[in-house]
């Protein structure tokens, strides 16, 4: 609508300025060859010596010919005294406004165009020693400046139709293509808003609605994954809970269904739903934990002294250590003070050593390292265990993953703590990453942000 206002209003402008402008060119030249005719025949009158019809009739013969359609000459009361009208107004007074304006020893002029004519009038004073002797008015009508004033106008209006049909064809070509585009777009958005999450939209271009739908498509490409990864997730949780919850329904009916079953025995079944119950506490915690780190809120971040953690997770884990017959040592260089808190650090730290003890073999051994390298602190966690296939490697963060099943739920895991740990360490700006100990197991390494502000917590 803008648009079409615009046009309009340059339309308007088009058809009517360069007509008015013509149109004062022409009353200027007309006002010239008027003023130069008259200023003819009141020179030539002033030669007669009184203004008396015949002495002027006799001197304006004299004159070559006018091209006026009317003169008239007029004592100074403006009573006309020589005429050239068709009908003749010789012995009457003359109250035109411009001869009254003459009279009164001005000149006056005036001009109109109406149905291709153009009318002219003039009326300049006859001076006698300085005195308005009478008046000269010249009348005019001129239809061949008046044919070019409408051929004009006609070619105006003309340019003015090509272009609006111009304008309206492009306007719709335009609208056309436009719309073809946002309604494969919005086509794009409703198949995605279904849940179609494979879809992409082809917009060929660079324009706007190209890199709209080149951004929408990257986010439909996100929420893909994300779909895919919820999914999983939820397959994979249901079928971790589901196997102790199954064992736990063939232990209960195994002991209500013998009603001879002995005491050792049937101890030894509620040992076994105790079990089964212990892993489905651990698993909901993880899965608590792994949600309060997905949260996104505004997590506390202080100088945490990793030393001092490191000691109290190796003070935690010594018994299994021990039962694992597994050796832990730490080599910490002092002031290693990191951006974290406390219990991101131990969930870190906990899940990282454990699984290095866990995932041992008896006498084996494991080193906990950490330095200051420039504005990092880097932990390392090495073992001399079972080690990871080069295969499994990218995988053993993603949620549920585990090489080995069995050992992996033998030694109570439940698939989650690297996650955990990944997660904890990347909601502090770290990084983590796993390789092979030169010598067999496997080496982990954290890179923290160095804990600035005041003493370590
Ligand atoms: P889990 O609860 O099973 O220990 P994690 O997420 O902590 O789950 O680890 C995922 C898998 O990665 C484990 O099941 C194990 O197969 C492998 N893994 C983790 N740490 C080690 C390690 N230090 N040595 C060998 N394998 C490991």
């Amino acid at each position: 609508m803008g648009y079409v206002c615009i046009i309009g209003v340059l339309l308007v402008l088009m058809n009517t300025y360069p007509l008015l402008m013509n149109q004062n060119l022409i009353f200027r030249a007309k006002q010239t060859a008027l003023t130069n005719q008259a200023a003819l025949v009141t020179n030539t009158l002033v030669t007669a010596d009184d203004l008396t019809p015949e002495a002027v009739a006799q001197a304006v013969d004299q004159l070559e010919d006018l091209e006026v359609q009317r003169l008239v000459v007029t004592d100074e009361a403006g009573l006309v005294l020589y005429d050239t009208g068709e009908a003749t107004a010789v012995g009457r007074y003359l109250l035109q406004g411009e001869v009254v304006s003459a009279l009164e020893g001005n000149d006056a002029f005036s001009s109109r165009y109406a149905g291709g004519v153009i009318y002219s009038r003039f009326a300049t004073p006859v001076m006698d020693r300085n005195q308005v002797a009478g008046a000269v008015y010249l009348y005019e009508e001129d239809s061949g400046q008046g044919t070019l004033l409408v051929e004009l106008q006609r070619n105006l209006r003309l340019i003015s139709v090509v272009v609006c049909l111009a304008v309206l064809v492009l306007f719709w070509a335009f609208s056309a293509f436009l719309s073809r585009r946002v309604n494969t777009l919005l086509g794009g958005i409703r198949t995605v808003r279904a849940g179609e999450y494979t879809h992409r939209i082809a917009l060929p271009g660079h324009d706007e609605l190209s890199q709209l739908a080149e951004e929408f498509n990257q986010l439909t490409g996100r929420l893909q994954v994300t779909e895919e990864e919820r999914r999983r997730f939820v397959s994979d949780a249901s079928h971790e809970l589901k196997t102790p919850l199954a064992s736990i329904r063939l232990l209960t009916d195994s002991i209500l269904q013998d009603e001879n079953i002995d005491k050792a025995t049937a101890r030894e079944f509620v040992a076994d739903i105790g079990e089964a119950t212990d892993r489905l506490i651990r698993i909901s915690q993880e899965l608590l934990e792994l949600n309060r780190l997905d949260e996104g809120r505004t997590v506390l971040q202080e100088a945490v002294d990793l030393n001092a953690q490191v000691g109290k997770a190796a003070r935690l884990l010594l018994p299994l250590a021990e039962s694992a017959e597994v050796t832990l040592e730490t080599d910490l260089e002092p002031g290693c003070a990191i951006l974290c808190n406390q219990e991101d650090t131990m969930q870190i730290l906990r899940n990282l050593m454990e699984n290095a003890i866990k995932y041992n073999t008896p006498q084996g051994r494991v080193w906990v390292t950490t330095r200051r390298v420039g504005d990092r602190v880097r932990l390392e966690v090495a073992d001399t265990g079972v080690g990871i296939p080069p295969e499994d490697m990218p995988k053993i963060f993603q949620r549920f993953y585990r090489v080995d099943k069995a050992r992996s739920r033998a030694a109570g895991g439940t698939g989650l703590g690297l996650s955990i740990a990944r997660d904890a360490v990347r909601r502090h700006g770290g990084e983590i990453a796993v390789a092979p100990r030169e010598g067999g197991g496997t080496l982990f390494t954290v890179t923290f942000r160095v804990g600035e502000g005041g003493e370590p917590a």
